[in-house]
């Protein structure tokens, strides 16, 4: 442990201070002086939960966000103001990140073969949509990227759209981009990747996945109204990512189509798939495959 104030001359030269008692958790803190500049701090002050008076809320939190509870539900079930948890999901958000980026470190070089799709969901209205591209690694179900992008609106939607909310800029391709940046140094090198015919995936490959092979599959029907991901075919080559996006809308309640819960802002969106997607990974698919215990 060293001096936090960065300006220090000799930031080692620190001593015990005493303790304190935190008010939140009961727990005996160890307090420090620096001998040089008479900075006090404590062992608490490197914590990343540092001056958070809510600790104890973080990890049933997290749970909470990745198994179809709104952030309203989730506060009154751990006797929290709302906007504790509306607070605290970006720091949640922030700290899944960086372990999505470890646990992709872990999994480097030994993806062979993915499977990539996007989702659709919106953001207040269907006039303002939001794409989700997913990858998944076909054999073991990991989730490999989410990225979300706003997109104009599609279909019969289009020119009401237009007329409601004006021109809605495309990012589709910049969150292609930032998926794409993402996995790249993940695979393998001549991966097998995937998808449907989607008009911009075979640019984005080709710029970041040179050597990979891709395999395109015409949409099928769904089989179950409201449940687009879930195919009607009896072979759907598509399988694993498919049940990807309806494991999404299974346990993120934003995503639920006809919900009463829906996504104001597209960064919170992101927010809350980086949570899902280290949940997801690290807790939920070893229950079923357990295929990272021995790695
Ligand atoms: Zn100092």
């Amino acid at each position: 442990m060293t001096c936090p104030n960065t300006s220090c001359a000799f930031p080692q030269n620190i001593v015990r201070d005493g303790f304190f008692r935190r008010k939140e958790d009961s727990k005996i803190i160890q307090r420090f002086r620096c001998k040089t500049c008479r900075q006090r701090f404590s062992a608490a002050t490197f914590s990343e939960a540092y001056r958070q008076k809510r600790r104890r809320i973080n990890s049933t939190l997290m749970k909470l966000l990745s198994s179809n509870v709104s952030q309203r539900r989730a506060a009154i079930i751990l006797g929290v103001h709302r906007r504790t948890v509306e607070r605290r999901v970006p720091f949640l958000a922030q700290k899944c990140r960086r372990l999505n980026e470890r646990f992709l470190r872990r999994v480097s070089g030994s993806v062979h073969n993915i499977q990539i799709d996007d989702l659709i969901t919106k953001e207040n209205s269907k006039l303002k949509p939001l794409a989700v591209t997913i990858a998944v690694d076909e054999h073991r179900r990991i989730i490999l990227g989410l990225e979300v992008s706003q997109i104009p609106a599609f279909g019969l939607l289009a020119h009401i759209a237009i007329k409601k909310y004006g021109t809605r800029k495309d990012e589709h391709g910049q969150g292609l981009t930032r998926l794409f940046q993402k996995i790249a140094p993940v695979l393998a090198r001549e991966v097998l990747i995937k998808s449907d015919e989607h008009k911009r995936y075979p640019f984005y490959i080709a710029k970041y996945l040179p050597r990979a092979r891709h395999e395109t599959y015409p949409s099928e029907r769904a089989c179950v109204a409201g449940q687009g991901e879930l195919k009607k075919v009896r072979y759907d080559p598509l399988f694993i990512v498919n049940h990807t996006c309806a494991t999404l809308r299974a346990n993120i309640n934003r995503l639920i189509r006809k919900t009463w819960c829906t996504t104001k802002n597209p960064k919170r969106l992101q927010n809350h798939l980086d949570i899902f997607m280290y949940y997801y990974n690290s807790v939920l698919l070893p229950q079923v495959t357990p295929f990272l215990s021995g790695s």
